[in-house]
């Protein structure tokens, strides 16, 4: 069951103190808090876990800290959507709003290669009004003589830049939970200019211990990648790792899925699966055209793979995009070929422009359907 607190509850106040005592009496129950630190207030969620069946939601519902309670389903406890669950389903982060409403656009490096690259690839993001990008500094690669990733050592200057060119939000995949302690030390010596979204890559996506650490830490929000070779509720699982730890502001990413099936891309494209994942969880959906499809490939109508897979994702409701551009494809130091141009970056906005009016109008055809 969860058991929701008024807003900005007191926990030294005596309704607290009351409502506790009440539920830590309970036989055969556990109580766990979760703090959802919002912009303007502070909601304490108590998870009781256990031998639930026999508790009534009227009488707890009664206790005075309780501002509404109701009954969950074993999975996704935190993450989940329930039956009776009217909780937002998204959160902002350095002025951004990621919700399972809206849409935000990540354009930007696989990996940073070098200064001049970051930097015109972030003027091109802002000349295009967006204020979010994906910029690789840790890469996990499947051949250990590849390119790595330069890791800390671009972090100053990729930060520096993100300041110049008012990037708000920047995806950045870690590989290990002491990436995170270089990234925050990074953000302070440049003077917090940007902020950071870590992503966990799909290799990952079951580092359990990974997903721990990056949970226990509620600064940055966290994206996280399907994992491209296990089912979609362990990857979801995986997600409520995060969550479990302390850390909700979660987006959960489609990237294709890895069968030999998929030939000629890369991977084969599981955007369908957008309005499920929103069906059964609260977290906002990201899709990642670049890593699914991995070419630069146009079908006989003139339109890029790229482009094709964009708008499948975003005419099923995705609320993020998340694709590789480079300022020169041929010197990328990792996935130059599925990289898009930045003279293609205009069309490719205003193709995710035609099929986020076209998935509105979708949703306007359906309501008039639904209302009596
Ligand atoms: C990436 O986004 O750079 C990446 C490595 O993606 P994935 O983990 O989906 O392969
Ligand atoms: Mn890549």
């Amino acid at each position: 069951m969860l058991v929701i607190l008024h807003p900005n509850c007191d926990e030294s106040g005596a309704d607290f103190i009351a409502t506790q005592n009440y539920l830590q009496q309970l036989p055969g129950i556990e109580i766990r808090e979760h703090i959802v630190q919002g912009q303007q207030q502070k909601l304490t969620e108590l998870y009781l876990i256990g031998d639930t069946e026999k508790l009534s939601v009227e009488d707890i519902e009664s206790l005075p800290a309780v501002e509404r309670a109701f009954r969950i389903s074993q999975e996704y406890r935190i993450l989940g959507r329930h039956q009776d669950d009217d909780r937002s389903t998204g959160f902002e982060y350095n002025g951004v709003r990621f919700d399972q409403d809206n849409l935000n656009i990540f354009a930007g490096l696989c990996a940073v290669d070098n200064r001049k690259h970051v930097e015109i690839m972030m003027q091109a993001v802002q000349s295009h009004g967006l204020t979010c990008t994906r910029m690789g500094a840790y890469k996990p690669r499947t051949n250990p003589y590849s390119f790595q990733g330069h890791g800390a050592t671009c972090l100053p200057y990729v930060f520096e830049l993100a300041g110049r060119y008012g990037i708000k939000v920047i995806a950045m995949e870690i590989t290990h939970e002491a990436h995170i302690e270089e990234i925050e030390k990074s953000l302070e010596q440049a003077g917090q200019p940007t902020g950071v979204m870590l992503q966990i890559g799909t290799r990952n996506t079951q580092n359990f211990e990974l997903l721990k650490a990056i949970g226990r830490q509620k600064k940055h929000p966290v994206l996280l990648k399907r994992g491209f070779g296990i089912t979609l509720n362990e990857s979801l699982n995986a997600a409520e790792y995060l969550a479990s730890e302390g850390n909700s502001n979660v987006i959960f990413c489609l990237r294709g899925m890895k069968t030999s099936f998929s030939s000629p891309h890369r991977n084969l494209v599981d955007f369908a699966q957008v309005p499920v994942i929103k069906r059964l969880t609260r977290m906002p959906v990201c899709i990642d055209p670049s890593h699914s499809v991995g070419s630069r490939d146009v079908s006989p109508d003139g339109i890029p793979d790229v482009f094709h897979a964009t708008s499948q994702g975003i005419i099923a409701g995705a609320n993020m995009v998340l694709v590789d551009f480079h300022p020169a494809p041929k010197k990328a130091l990792v996935d130059g070929p599925q990289a898009l141009l930045l003279n293609e970056l205009e069309a490719f906005l205003e193709d995710a422009r035609i099929s986020r009016d076209a998935y509105e109008k979708r949703r306007a055809n359906i309501q008039k359907l639904n209302t009596p």
